[in-house]
């Protein structure tokens, strides 16, 4: 760039991308400064590499799913940028998207590469300039102009800077929290920073050997060992060698994080956690009860992988024979009264003891960031800090797996752009 640059963009992911076309488009010379030697890493690694870009949901429904704090504060974005116009850009850009179901939307091609091409072509069709392997190191204001440190010592200049460097879920894609050090040195608020949408672990040897087997229709709930319930959800589920994993799972395994997090930061016990999956989401207690004392009494009594109409694999029926302190598939005219209450019990809620997250390494997002009240939700300008704008995974906000966390990118990463062009 012969000029200075007026914006400088640091990071080249999901959100710096398409804030850096915003800018560039709206006329002003714009520079985007990437860790990495490429743009969008973690586009191409997302939605196992189709890129669930987001959601069908309506706005203010897709807001919702962010907690009370990130919905008020995304509701604005959501409005101005709603998951249909993030649809009609892409597809402006030749990349037509389709529903899938849980709410999803992905690419028609399902590919990722796709949706990371058109977010890099769309900026430098614009006029952004992109310098790769191009590591910040610090970020400071200096006589009303923002300075960025490079990792070779160079110092670049511009009066807007827009931080869009992520968070420090899945390190080896560039993302190793780089820019909580710079907001906590200009004095900004933090919230920890802790794993989201992670696997979860559980040590308990007969959870690994379930490994394999998905419930499709769980319907979960998460408590600590206190019986306080943490949150619920009602998505697919998957036994795996080291514990839990699929939506239903992930999207809870934030409490965990944050549980483990607070006990840490107050010196208590490591806490644990139970995650209780109701098996036969569709049929109530009574009726599951029934069903047990109809097979009972049936000539040549089944066992009670058949009584239950071979709904629930074999495997899973035993887990909730050993929670209710059964022989593995009895026959069902064996079962007492207090084993059926039990057996129903296990039935409407196995319980997976859980130890923690399979953390960082292994997470979709994080959680934590800069705190929301340093920020306006209309223009994503840091406050008292004219001319800085932080937005994407960089703010304390985390959605639930489905698209929602690429829509808020988008969206924060629209208003940062278009606040930082007028200014
Ligand atoms: C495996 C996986 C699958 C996912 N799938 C989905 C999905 O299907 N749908 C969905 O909505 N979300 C998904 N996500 C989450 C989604 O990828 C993120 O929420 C989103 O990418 C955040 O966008 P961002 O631009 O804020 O950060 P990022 O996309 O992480 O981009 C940050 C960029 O900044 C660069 N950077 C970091 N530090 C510096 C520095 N010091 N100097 C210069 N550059 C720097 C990084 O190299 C990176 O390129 C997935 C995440 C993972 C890990």
């Amino acid at each position: 760039m012969s000029a200075a640059p007026e914006v400088i963009v640091v990071g080249a992911g999901a959100a710096g991308l398409w804030a850096a076309a915003v800018c560039a488009r709206a006329g002003r010379r714009t520079l985007v400064l990437e860790k990495t030697p490429r743009a969008g890493t973690k586009v191409l690694a997302s939605g196992g590499s189709r890129c669930n870009l987001t959601t069908s949901l309506p706005p203010l429904e897709a807001a919702r799913l962010f907690g009370t704090k990130g919905e008020r504060f995304l509701r604005r974005a959501f409005t101005s940028l709603p998951p249909i116009a993030v649809r009609g850009h892409f597809e402006a850009l030749g990349v037509p998207t389709e529903e899938a179901p849980l709410d999803k939307v992905f690419p028609s091609s399902q590919r990722a590469v796709d949706v990371r091409d058109a977010l890099l072509r769309d900026a430098r069709d614009a006029g952004a300039e992109f310098r790769y392997e191009c590591a910040v190191v610090d970020v400071r204001e200096e006589g009303g102009s923002w300075t960025v440190e490079l990792a070779d010592g160079e110092v670049l200049r511009a009066p807007r800077l827009l931080l869009s460097p992520g968070g420090m879920s899945y390190a080896r894609t560039g993302t190793t929290g780089d820019g909580y050090a710079w907001l906590e040195r200009l004095g900004c608020d933090l919230v920890e920073p802790v794993p989201a949408l992670a696997p979860l672990a559980s040590d308990a040897e007969w959870v690994h050997e379930l490994s394999g087997i998905a419930v499709q229709d769980a319907h979960a709930k998460l408590t600590d060992t206190s019986g306080k319930l943490l949150g619920r959800r009602e998505r697919p589920v998957l036994f795996t060698h080291r514990g839990l994993s699929g939506p239903g799972a992930m999207d809870l395994s934030v409490h965990v994080a944050r549980g483990l997090a607070e006990a840490a930061r107050k010196g208590l016990a490591r806490p644990s956690f139970w995650f209780s999956i109701d098996l036969c989401p569709s049929v109530d207690r009574d009726t599951l009860r029934r069903r047990l004392i109809d097979a009972a009494g049936r000539p040549g009594s089944p066992r009670l992988a058949r009584a239950l109409d071979g709904e629930l694999p074999r495997r899973l029926v035993d887990a909730a024979c050993r929670q209710a302190g059964l022989e593995p598939n009895p026959l069902a005219a064996s079962i007492t009264k207090p084993q059926r209450h039990a057996l129903v019990e296990a039935l409407k809620g196995l319980d997976v003891p859980i130890t923690g997250t399979l953390g960082f390494d292994l997470a979709e997002v994080t959680a934590g960031g800069l705190a929301l009240h340093e920020v306006s939700p209309a223009t994503m300008e840091v406050r008292g800090k004219p001319g800085l704008y932080v937005f994407g995974e960089l703010l304390d906000l985390d959605g639930p797996i489905g698209g929602l966390n690429f829509q808020s990118a988008f969206a924060t990463a629209e208003l940062a752009g278009k606040a930082a062009a007028s200014r």
